[in-house]
């Protein structure tokens, strides 16, 4: 029996009878962040951080059973120690560290290295076994400095708003629109946010999180307004009736999708900005190595190739499937009516190499 196995309903530790972030029901649930792939509706019992807490209340069920552990607190369960550590993806993501008679491993969930000003910051743990995502587990992927990024957005913006056109900035409504909000200069214009990234804002200012006030677009804001707007919105309402308002517009997307040119031209978007909320290709290693595992279970996105490179470096490394879905965009508060992200992917994971388009 090893400490965490791959069952049919998720990452499982037999010896406490817990699972991680499980994708069917299970009694007892410790949940590393709240995007939807990784928290699911239906747990009897859920233990994830302070901050996913109203996460979870906003997004799957404002009566689950929830209990919060503080990052580096533990919790014992049937001699198995769980704990909880910053993983840096986005706000309250944690990785999860499980200790028995001396074994430790650690279970990711999703995790970056570059800071984004809302969420704590990536926390390396030394493990005997390291479960990690690979989201961007090829090569090719390596972010720009993100400030880089934040000036090309900001120039976007400035320009457009120059000549009275609405900026709508498509972001996942947990995590990448809060950090576009941080990063942004916002004294180049009004920003305005999508209900989805409303109710988002709303679930963080009670778990703490200080964000800029910002206004939701309603039928009654003023197109004046619009002109000289950012407005950050999910990706599904890009296309609907509801940008029609802002008409004249611009459209752009934040993803790490956006390194490769092909996805920003299926998606019919203007622009693309490269931010990604997952590790790329060399902080996925460094990673690695910073946990002194030797033996790596590679989850979701490039899962064979990063686990064969990791065998050629000497690693014993494996790759599991999971239900996880990668960075695909987040079903928020039921409020987006179809899927739209990475433009032109279909929803649940980068698919295997050779189908991604050429950069
Ligand atoms: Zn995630
Ligand atoms: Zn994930």
């Amino acid at each position: 029996m090893s400490l965490l196995e791959f069952s049919d309903r998720g990452i499982h530790c037999p010896q406490a009878d817990v699972y991680i972030d499980p994708w069917r029901a299970v009694d007892r649930a410790v949940i590393t962040h709240a995007h939807s792939d990784h928290a699911r509706r239906g747990h009897r019992h859920y233990l994830c951080s302070p901050v996913t807490e109203p996460l979870l209340r906003t997004r799957l069920d404002r009566y689950a059973s929830i209990s919060t552990l503080a990052p580096g607190r533990s919790v014992t369960v049937n001699g198995v120690r769980f704990s909880l550590h910053p993983a840096g993806h986005i706000p309250g993501s944690m990785q999860v560290r499980v200790e028995h008679q001396g074994e430790v491993w650690v279970a990711t969930g999703d995790h970056k290295r570059d800071p984004d000003g809302v969420s704590e910051p990536f926390e390396p743990v030394r493990c005997h076994t390291f479960i990690t995502e690979c989201t961007f587990g090829l090569p090719i992927y390596r972010w720009p400095d993100p400030a880089e990024v934040f000036a090309e957005i900001d120039a976007w913006w400035r320009q457009n708003a120059s000549e009275g056109v609405c900026s709508i900035l498509s972001a996942y409504s947990l995590g990448k629109a809060q950090r576009v909000l941080m990063g942004v200069d916002r004294g180049i214009g009004p920003i305005y946010v999508h209900g989805a990234v409303a109710n988002m804002n709303e679930a963080l200012a009670q778990a703490g999180l200080q964000l800029p006030e910002v206004k939701q677009v309603t039928p009654d804001t003023p197109k004046e307004e619009l002109k000289k707007a950012l407005v950050i919105t999910p990706g599904s309402a890009i296309g609907t009736p509801w940008t029609r308002r802002m008409r004249p517009f611009s459209t752009a997307m934040v993803s790490g999708w956006m390194q490769l040119r092909g996805w920003r031209r299926r998606g019919n978007l203007d622009r693309g900005f490269v931010l990604s909320d997952h590790a790329d290709w060399d902080d996925l290693l460094q990673a690695v190595k910073d946990t002194g595992a030797e033996r790596i279970i590679a989850t979701h996105g490039y899962t064979d190739h990063f686990s064969r490179f990791l065998r050629e470096c000497g690693y014993d490394a494996t790759s599991e499937s999971t239900e996880f879905a990668g960075e695909s965009e987040e079903g928020s508060s039921g409020t987006s009516t179809r899927s739209v992200d990475p433009p032109g992917r279909p929803e649940g994971g980068p698919g295997r190499p050779e189908q991604t388009p050429q950069a």
